[in-house]
This record gives structure tokens, C-alpha cells and sequence, in this order.
């Protein structure tokens, strides 16, 4: 039940290893202000062994629900009481609510991104012939909702290969979803929508890609934005991609279906995505 005007603001917070720059507080109260709800959002810094106990502690003082961010969403899972179908899908958790059982984990991230995607950029995405790199929470989170917005086969590939066998079996369609190594890029042809997953720009570097992945019709969808997204989006480009597309769509999206599960009402998303592009005008799409 929303807060109104005269209640105690509901609280809410992002966790994640490092949060001070994330954006979800302001787009949280942009949403709020929009639909007249009260609220409290924090950004909760939590390093991985600390986050149990600082979530408990947000549980105590009142916390109703949170967003889940890198690289906590698959420790996420294990302090969940039930989880919604996303979130068993993919092994990973970036929406929390809390129940009077405990917390209800949900993953919005697969949703947010098809909804950019399909709806803001106008991609076709069925019997696309796919490439994720990366298995982390962020990869695990959009695989279940490709496939079902009717993904051709998908391709995966990961630094380590254990992860991207783990995620290949947790989306249990062997007939569809291809684990590969890195240095089998080059043999793998064109792709028509490639997703960069991985935090690797935040680190040592992208890693290797040939720009044989790369057709005249690739869509080249980069998860982060801002600086972080540039190498991605530089490479995709200088590569002939038609679509190259950053993660500020999906993350106002993701957002809005967090909004959406909390409050039982879903914000109009435009206006915030258009302020944040706005200020990030150098980062612009090439579609
Ligand atoms: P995560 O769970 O920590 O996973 C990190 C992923 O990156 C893993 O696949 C990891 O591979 C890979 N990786 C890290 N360093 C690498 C390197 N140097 N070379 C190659 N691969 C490397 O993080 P996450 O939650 O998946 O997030 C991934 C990125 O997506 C983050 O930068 C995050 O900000 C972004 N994201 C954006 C949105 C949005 O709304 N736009 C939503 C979610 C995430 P290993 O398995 O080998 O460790």
C-alpha cells in the first residue's frame, strides 16, 4: 500500500560495493514525486562479508524494500525467504521486498532491458542469433528475459568458464543456449544483437573481441553507461554496428518494474531517462 502525503515516507536503499554514484535514489524520488508517494531511498555502501548484517540492520530500523546492485545480487539470493519466477530463472536478485515472512527476491533487470530496447529503440528482438558476454548478475538477470522475448540461439562467453557453464545450465535450454571460450570468438561469425555484461571496463579492460562478431545489422547493447560504457561502444561502432545502445535506458527501466513491485503502480519512465541522457549528452546513442 502506497505511502501518502500524510504517512511516514516508506524507506528503501540500494546495496552494492561501490554505490555512492549510483543514480537509483534520484530516479526512485523522480518516480515518487511523479506518482505522489513519500518515500525515503538511500544508497548503502556494503561490502560483500558486511551485507547480511547491514541488511538485517536496514530490516530492523523499518526498510521495506531495496535494489540489489554489483556485486552482491547472487549473495542477494541466499537471504531471500521466496523468490518470483525472474529471479529463480536467473539465479540472482536485484529487487528486494519485505514480507511478513521476510524478504521476496525479484530480478526487473531482464524486463528493464527488453523494455528499453523493444519499446524506447524500436529492436526487433525474435530469432535474433545472440551473444551475452559475461555470467555474472547482470548476465544472469537479462538471459531468461531474451529468451523469452524470442531470442534465436544463444551464444555465451565469460572469463571464467565455470560461470558460464553454471549460467548455460541454470537457463535450461541446452538445444538453445551455447557456453563458449573466448578464443572461439573468432569462428563464431556475425551476431545480431551482441550485450556486453561483464564490469571489465570498470578494471583491467575489455577483454579481445574481433570484429567479425559485428554484421550491418548488429544491435551492440552495452549494460553500463557513462564512462564505463565507452570502450564497448566505441569498439561496436568502429566495428559497423547499426544499434549501438547504453545502459541508461535499462537502468531507468529496471527502476521503473522495481517501482512497479513495491507500489503496485508503474511511473511514466521518459522524463528521468531524458534528464539522464541529458547530462550524460556525450555518451549519446548512435541509434
Ligand atoms: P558481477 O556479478 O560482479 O559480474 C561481473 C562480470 O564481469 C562477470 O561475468 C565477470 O567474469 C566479468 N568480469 C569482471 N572483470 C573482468 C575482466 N577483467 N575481464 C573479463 N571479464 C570480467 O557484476 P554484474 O552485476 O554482473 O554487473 C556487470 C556490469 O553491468 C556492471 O558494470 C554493472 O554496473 C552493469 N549493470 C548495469 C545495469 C543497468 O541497469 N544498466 C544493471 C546491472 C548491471 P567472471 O565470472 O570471470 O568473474
Amino acid at each position: 500500500m502506497p505511502a501518502t502525503a500524510s504517512d511516514t515516507p516508506l524507506r528503501f536503499a540500494v546495496f552494492g560495493h561501490p554505490v555512492a554514484h549510483s543514480l537509483s535514489p534520484g530516479i526512485h524520488a523522480s518516480f515518487a514525486r511523479e506518482r505522489s508517494i513519500r518515500l525515503d531511498y538511500t544508497a548503502i555502501d556494503a561490502p560483500p562479508e558486511a551485507f547480511p548484517d547491514l541488511l538485517a540492520r536496514f530490516a530492523a530500523e523499518g526498510g521495506s524494500g531495496a535494489n540489489i546492485t554489483l556485486p552482491l545480487k547472487q549473495q542477494a539470493l541466499a537471504v531471500c525467504r521466496s523468490l518470483g519466477e525472474h529471479a529463480r530463472r536467473s539465479g540472482a536478485v536485484n529487487t528486494l521486498t519485505r514480507r511478513d515472512d521476510g524478504w521476496h527476491g525479484d530480478n526487473t533487470d531482464g524486463r528493464g532491458l527488453v523494455r528499453d530496447l523493444t519499446e524506447r529503440h524500436g529492436l526487433d528482438l525474435r530469432q535474433r542469433r545472440s551473444l551475452l558476454i559475461g555470467a555474472g548478475g547482470a548476465a544472469r538477470g537479462v538471459a531468461p528475459a531474451l529468451l523469452d522475448a524470442g531470442i534465436g540461439d544463444l551464444y555465451v562467453v565469460n572469463r571464467t568458464p565455470d560461470n558460464t557453464d553454471a549460467l548455460a545450465d541454470a537457463l535450461g535450454e541446452p538445444a538453445r543456449v551455447h557456453p563458449r571460450y573466448f578464443q572461439d570468438l573468432a569462428a563464431l561469425g556475425e551476431f545480431d544483437l551482441i550485450v556486453q555484461a561483464t564490469s571489465a571496463a570498470r578494471g583491467s579492460g575489455l577483454p579481445d573481441l574481433p570484429m567479425s562478431l559485428v554484421g550491418t545489422r548488429t544491435a551492440a547493447v552495452e549494460l553500463n553507461y557513462g564512462e564505463v560504457a565507452i570502450p564497448f561502444l566505441a569498439w561496436s561502432r568502429a566495428a559497423g554496428a547499426r544499434h549501438a545502445i547504453d545502459g541508461l535506458g535499462m537502468l531507468v527501466e529496471q527502476a521503473a518494474e522495481s517501482f512497479h513491485v513495491w507500489h503496485g503502480v508503474r511511473p511514466q519512465t521518459d522524463a528521468v531517462y531524458a534528464t539522464l541522457r541529458g547530462r550524460q549528452a556525450t555518451l549519446v546513442t548512435a541509434d
